[in-house]
């Protein structure tokens, strides 16, 4: 028999993607017969399968690589994070329309689960992440928020587009979230990755997130590098479970079956 309702994680590629895992967990534990499947998709095909999925049965999508920023331009309408953010993660199918959403920027923020109200942020990276990333923290309140990338022109615009500071080198900072993809490789050694992201001299902030998580479950160099010096470390995993659960509750207006996630999500 067929589900009553479906959802899927659009991407290309999508093959590693524990999205399905972790949803379906949170449909069963919920007691709904929804099903979450993988939705490869190139670029060119994006808008037309897109807009084919409510007529399959589609609620909701998520959105990866690369095509966030083509998920917010299909949508009819948008959540300010994704207008903010200029991407969406999240859509929403309902009443013949399409919405999007950012969860990513939400789900990072509950991840974090600390006040964040008048510290100084730092973050790492100025794509997609970065832009949701430093959006988040500014909308907690954060008294200041840096942006670093490699590519200084990056962190410049999405300074001036968001209203947050660059930093010409990584700073101390109260919390620090590394949102490049530095650390997913894992021919990288420790000492490399910390090169790559300029944090072999800083210490780390009492509090660092790593969104990066690997396919072997190792901790990535950030999070080595964190929690040796002292830090309390939120994974990429706690940040993919805490955006998880957003874009459930959006999708199903029921609240989140966090533990299961975390369980599904973990196993890959
Ligand atoms: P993206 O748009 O491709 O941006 C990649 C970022 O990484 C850029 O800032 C880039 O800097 C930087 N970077 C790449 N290689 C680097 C290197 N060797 N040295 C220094 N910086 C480097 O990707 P994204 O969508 O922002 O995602 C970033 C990471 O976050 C990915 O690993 C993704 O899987 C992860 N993520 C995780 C979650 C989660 O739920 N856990 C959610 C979203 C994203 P340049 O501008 O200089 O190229």
């Amino acid at each position: 028999m067929s589900p009553e309702a479906l959802c899927g994680v659009l991407g290309h590629p999508v093959g590693h993607s524990r999205s399905p895992a972790m949803q379906n967990a949170a449909f069963r534990a919920s007691g709904l017969d929804w099903r979450y499947v993988k939705l490869p998709v190139p670029p060119e095909r994006f808008e037309e399968l897109v807009r084919a999925l409510p007529a399959s049965g589609y609620r909701g999508a998520n959105v990866t690589i690369p095509h966030k920023a083509a998920a917010l331009r299909v949508a009819d309408s948008a959540s300010a994070a994704a207008r903010a953010i200029g991407a969406a993660n999240t859509l929403l199918f309902g009443d013949g329309a399409i919405e999007a959403d950012n969860t990513d920027a939400g789900g990072l923020v509950d991840a974090l689960d600390a006040e964040i109200a008048g510290r100084r942020a730092l973050v790492l990276g100025a794509g997609g992440a970065g832009r949701a990333a430093a959006w988040a923290l500014r909308e907690a309140g954060a008294a200041e928020v840096l942006v670093w990338n490699r590519t200084p022109g990056r962190a410049a615009e999405l300074a001036r587009d968001l209203g947050v500071t660059q930093a010409v080198r990584p700073e101390p900072s109260d919390l620090l979230v590394n949102a490049t993809s530095v650390g997913l490789d894992p021919g990288l050694s420790e000492g490399d990755a910390l090169a790559a992201l300029d944090l072999a001299e800083l210490d780390p902030p009492e509090l660092v997130a790593d969104l990066v998580y690997r396919s072997d479950g190792r901790p990535t160099p950030v999070c080595l590098w964190a929690s040796s010096g002292g830090a309390r470390v939120v994974d990429g995993i706690e940040v993919l479970v805490a955006q998880g659960a957003l874009s459930f509750q959006l999708w199903t207006g029921v609240r989140a079956p966090v533990e299961e996630m975390r369980k599904a999500a973990a196993l890959g």
